[in-house]
């Protein structure tokens, strides 16, 4: 278990044709002793060049990297203490899962040939070593539900399989921090879902500081201990999962958090109404003129009769049945709104259907103008 620290952390790549990509920009990040930090984002928002910086695969351009209170900028990754496990497992295909396990293990020893005494038990110089070895392996492989499968080559293992290999292989070290990079983005739907059930328990058994990206947010939300929503190189939002839905720091992480996603609407606010194209809405708070960004989340919708008060007219677009509950997107003054309601409340709702659309004050979100406008 460890801490650790990112102060003011810039990556700069050196771009096509000079120009520059700061992929990581002025960074501030505390991660505690045994917490499930999860950075989410975008494609392209600075998360895996974040992790590589943290494992030492990739130089860190400005800033101040510590592990354990320890400054690690300069120190070779082999010599940090992590374990990395990767989207496309990077398993040894010559090697059995056993030996897959043990492999970290070995490689403080170097020799193959131990490693294979350790697996076949047989005595050697190093015997007690090799014990341990031995034991280790059965204890992980035991953890992750993979000790009938000890002898198999990764070939002959699912996909599923495999990525626990992968794990077993980080946790057979116990190292300091586990560094997991979107480990379960080849995996089908369902096998994530179950997957990602699975690293949250481990966690909580092992206790261990992980650090996992990904750029699935109900993944993330799922997972985190803490939330890192990352934009554009930057830090967006650092806060659990609940609050990041429920009080997002900017438009950016209201619009990237919760599925689906939150209707953000542009507009003025006056004396305690928001408008924009000519309809007003109550938003409970009495406010000076000014420009801004209004936000309901779909399942705070709701449809009522057409004309009643404060609601905007709208036409059904579509409508989605979900089972338990029903999808409904609609046109309106505000453009394309979607509405998350029951089932029975949809049951006679039909597309070209004229409707009412309501929502509480308290159920607003008001951001600054802008991609990334603070929650006002
Ligand atoms: P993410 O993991 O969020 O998808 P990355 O950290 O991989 O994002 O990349 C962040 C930005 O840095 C992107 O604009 C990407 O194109 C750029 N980038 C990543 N690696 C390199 C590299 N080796 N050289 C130049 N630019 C890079």
């Amino acid at each position: 278990m460890a801490t650790v620290t990112l102060t003011k952390v810039d990556k700069v790549y050196a771009g096509a044709n000079g120009a520059e990509v700061r992929a990581v920009d002025g960074v501030d990040l505390a991660i505690r002793h045994g917490e499930f930090c999860v950075l989410v984002g975008p494609s392209g928002c600075g998360k895996s060049t974040t992790l590589r910086m943290i494992a030492g695969l990739e130089e860190i351009t400005a800033g101040v990297l510590e592990i354990d209170g320890a400054r690690v900028n300069d120190l070779p990754a082999k010599d940090r203490d992590i374990a990395f496990v990767f989207q496309n497992y990077a398993l040894y295909p010559h090697l059995t899962v056993g030996e897959n396990i043990a492999f970290g293990l070995e490689t403080r020893r170097t020799h193959r040939s131990a490693l294979a005494a350790a697996l076949s038990g047989a005595a050697g110089a190093r015997a007690a070593e090799t014990a341990e070895i031995k034991t280790r392996v059965a204890e992980v492989s035991k953890t992750l539900g993979l000790d009938t499968l000890l002898h198999r080559y990764p070939r002959e293992l699912s996909g599923g399989q495999r990525q626990r290999v992968a794990v077993g292989r980080a946790i057979a070290r116990d190292p300091k921090v586990f560094l997991f990079d979107e480990p379960l983005s080849n995996l089908d739907a369902r096998l994530r879902i179950e997957t990602r059930t699975e690293l949250r328990m481990l966690h909580r058994r092992l206790g261990a500081t992980i650090v996992y990206v990904t750029h699935d947010q109900e993944e993330a939300m799922t997972l985190a201990d803490r939330l890192v929503v990352m934009h554009k190189g930057k830090i967006q939002q650092n806060a659990s999962a609940q609050e990041c839905y429920d009080l997002p720091a900017n438009r950016f992480v209201a619009g990237f958090i919760g599925t689906p996603p939150m209707n953000i609407v542009d507009g003025r606010v006056e004396g305690g109404e928001f408008e924009s194209n000519g309809v007003r809405m109550p938003v409970g708070r009495l406010m000076a003129p000014r420009s801004c960004a209004l936000g309901v989340r779909p399942d705070r919708m709701r449809l009522v009769r057409p004309n009643s008060d404060h609601s905007i007219a709208a036409t059904v677009a579509a409508v989605e049945r979900l089972g338990d509950r029903t999808d409904i997107a609609l046109d309106s003054p505000w453009g394309r709104l979607l509405a998350r309601v029951n089932a029975d409340d949809a049951a006679h709702v039909r597309e070209t259907d004229a409707v009412g659309v309501a929502f509480d004050a308290a159920h607003v979100h008001l951001f600054a103008p802008g991609e990334c406008g603070a929650r006002i």
